[in-house]
């Protein structure tokens, strides 16, 4: 979540280290507006997670996610 420019994660409450608006660390950012065939039809979703937490999310995927090296990072 957001908060005075601050970064926290949803899951554990951590505040990811800044520098000014700069996030020093890294995290998981979501912003997803769910469609017509949703039960969520048209609601909005916002959250932030740390890298711990996202590394424990995606430890509990039935099938990896799919990784690939990228070269230009934006
Ligand atoms: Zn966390």
């Amino acid at each position: 979540m957001r908060k005075y420019g601050k970064v926290i994660c949803n899951q554990c409450k951590k505040e990811l280290k800044s520098e000014g608006n700069y996030i020093k660390e890294g995290y998981f950012e979501v912003d997803y507006t769910f469609g017509y065939f949703s039960r969520k039809d048209g609601t909005r979703h916002r959250f932030d997670l740390c890298e711990d937490c996202y590394d424990n999310m995606i430890g509990q995927f039935a099938i990896p996610v799919e990784e690939d090296e990228v070269t230009e990072l934006c």
